[in-house]
C-alpha cells in the first residue's frame, strides 16, 4: 500500500479520477445513513423493557425504609438506588445523591450553582472577573457548551492515551485562581475510549490548585460499557484517590444509567464528599422536592446489584461489539498504510476518534453529507467548534443497523480519501 504523500501527481490524478467515479456511483444511490448520535439502537433499548414490568398496580411501592414512592420526600434518593449506583460508581451509598433522568443536568447545575453560590463558602463565580475551564481535547461537546453558556473561558489541554497532559494540567491549575474546574471522561472516553492510567489519577488526586473551589468534573459516563469480556479497560476510583492524598473536596463524580437502561429515562447520581454534597443538597432542596423515586424504584428491582448490571452490559456488548469491529476492519483495510488518516481502537465506551490530514475533517463530514451520511460535525469535539488543525471526527458506531453501517462506513473511507488526495493536489 502506497502513501499518499509518496505518490507523484500522476498517480494522484489518476487515483482522483477513479475516487471522483466511486463518489458519483455512491451519491447515486441516493443513502440517508446516520453515524453521528452516540445513542444506543433500538435492540439495545429492548434489552431494558423488562423494566417497564417490574412495577404494576399492585407491586409494593414502598423503598426499603418504608416511604412510599409515589408521594413526595427522600430528597437524595431512595437507599437501595444509593446502593445500585454506589455500587457501580464504586463508592459508598453514604457519598450518594441519586437526582433525575440526567447526569448532564446535574453537571450544568453544578456550574450554575457555583456561579450563583459559589462553591462551599466561596465567592460566586459570576462576581469575579475571569472563570476559565480546562477543557481535555478533543472532548465531549455538550461538556464544552455548557461552560460556553455561563461565558466561561476554555482552556485546550490535549489527551493522550493515558488521559489529558498532567504536566499541562498541574502547571495551569497551580499557578491561575482562576481555573476553577476540568472536564473530565475517565473511561472509555467520548470521543477517543481512552482510559485515565493509575498514574493520571493518581496525578489529579495530588493536584494543588491556586483556587480553593477548583473541581474535577469526574463524568464517569462509560463505567461499566466494555465492548469485550477478556479485554477490558481498569479506572482508578478517584474519590477514594483524593481522600488518600489529602484531597476529599476535590471531585465530583457523575454517573448515569442513559446508555445502561433508557437514555432520557435512567436515574443519575453524583458522588463526592460528604461536604460537597451538602453543597449539592442545599441547592437540591430548593429546587425540588423529590426526584423520580418510582424510576429508582424500577432500576433497582430490575437490575438488583452490579452483578445485575455487568450482566446487562454483557448484553449491551454483544450488539455493539460486531459494530465496532465492522468499522474498524473497514478503516484498517480501506486505509491501512495510506498515511491519510489515524483512529482508536476502544475497549469500550461509545465512540471511535478519527483523525484526518490536517484542514482535511471539515471537507470530509461535508463530502459524506453531499453522499448521504451524517457524521458528527467536525470541530464538535473541540470548545467553540473550533478544531485548531480541522482533523478530528467523532464516530459514532451504535445506532445504525450492521446493514446501514457498512454502507456509511464504506462512505466515509471513500470521502476520506478523496478529501486527502484533493488537499495533496490543491
Ligand atoms: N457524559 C458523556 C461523556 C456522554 O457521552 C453522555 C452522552 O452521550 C452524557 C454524559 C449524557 O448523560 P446523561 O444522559 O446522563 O445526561
Amino acid at each position: 500500500m502506497k502513501k499518499y504523500s509518496d505518490m507523484s501527481k500522476e498517480e494522484l490524478l489518476t487515483l482522483k479520477a477513479q475516487l471522483d467515479k466511486e463518489y458519483a456511483d455512491i451519491k447515486a444511490k441516493g443513502l440517508a445513513l446516520d453515524m453521528s448520535r452516540g445513542k444506543p439502537s433500538a435492540d439495545q433499548l429492548d434489552l431494558s423493557m423488562g423494566l417497564m414490568n417490574v412495577l404494576s398496580s399492585d407491586s409494593d411501592l414502598k423503598c426499603e425504609t418504608g416511604v412510599d414512592c409515589r408521594n413526595y420526600g427522600v430528597i437524595d434518593g431512595i437507599p437501595e438506588a444509593k446502593r445500585l449506583l454506589g455500587e457501580m460508581s464504586e463508592v459508598d451509598p453514604d457519598h450518594i445523591i441519586i437526582y433525575g433522568n440526567s447526569s448532564l443536568n446535574v453537571m450544568f447545575d453544578s456550574i450554575a450553582r457555583s456561579m450563583t453560590q459559589g462553591v462551599m463558602g466561596n465567592t460566586p463565580w459570576c462576581k469575579l472577573d475571569k472563570v476559565k475551564f480546562l477543557c481535555p481535547v478533543p472532548g465531549y461537546d455538550r461538556h464544552f457548551k455548557i461552560t460556553e453558556f455561563f461565558g466561561i473561558e476554555m482552556i485546550n489541554v490535549p489527551m493522550t492515551p493515558q488521559g489529558p497532559d498532567m504536566d499541562m494540567v498541574e502547571k495551569l491549575v497551580s499557578e491561575d485562581a482562576s481555573i476553577k474546574g476540568i472536564w473530565c471522561v475517565p473511561k472509555y472516553s467520548n470521543p477517543q475510549g481512552y482510559t485515565y492510567s493509575a498514574e493520571t489519577v493518581e496525578r489529579f488526586a495530588h493536584l494543588k490548585p491556586a483556587a480553593p473551589d477548583f473541581r474535577i468534573y469526574w463524568d464517569n459516563a462509560y463505567s461499566i460499557h466494555h465492548l469485550y469480556d477478556d479485554n477490558q479497560d481498569f479506572l482508578v476510583e478517584i474519590l477514594e484517590a483524593c481522600a488518600k492524598a489529602g484531597n476529599p473536596d476535590l471531585v465530583y463524580k457523575f454517573t448515569s444509567t442513559s446508555k445502561v437502561s433508557f437514555p432520557g429515562s435512567g436515574i443519575a447520581a453524583v458522588a463526592a464528599s460528604k461536604a460537597n454534597l451538602e453543597d449539592f443538597r442545599s441547592y437540591m432542596q430548593i429546587q425540588t422536592i423529590g426526584h423520580d423515586k418510582l424510576n429508582q424504584l424500577r432500576h433497582v428491582k430490575f437490575f438488583k446489584n452490579i452483578d445485575g448490571l455487568h450482566e446487562h452490559m454483557r448484553k449491551h456488548a454483544a450488539i455493539l461489539r460486531p459494530k465496532f469491529e465492522m468499522v474498524l476492519n473497514t478503516l484498517d483495510r480501506e486505509l491501512g498504510g495510506l498515511g491519510i488518516g489515524e483512529w482508536t481502537k476502544p475497549h469500550g465506551g461509545y465512540f471511535i476518534s478519527f483523525d484526518s490530514m490536517e484542514g482535511c475533517a471539515k471537507a470530509i463530514v461535508a463530502k459524506a453529507k453531499e453522499a448521504g451520511v451524517v457524521l458528527t460535525g467536525a470541530g464538535a469535539t473541540y470548545p467553540y467548534g473550533k478544531d485548531p488543525k480541522d482533523s478530528n471526527i467523532r464516530i459514532a458506531p451504535s445506532f445504525p443497523t450492521p446493514e446501514d453501517l457498512g454502507k456509511a462506513a464504506e462512505v466515509f473511507v471513500l470521502c476520506v480519501k478523496l478529501t486527502s488526495v484533493e488537499k495533496l493536489l490543491a
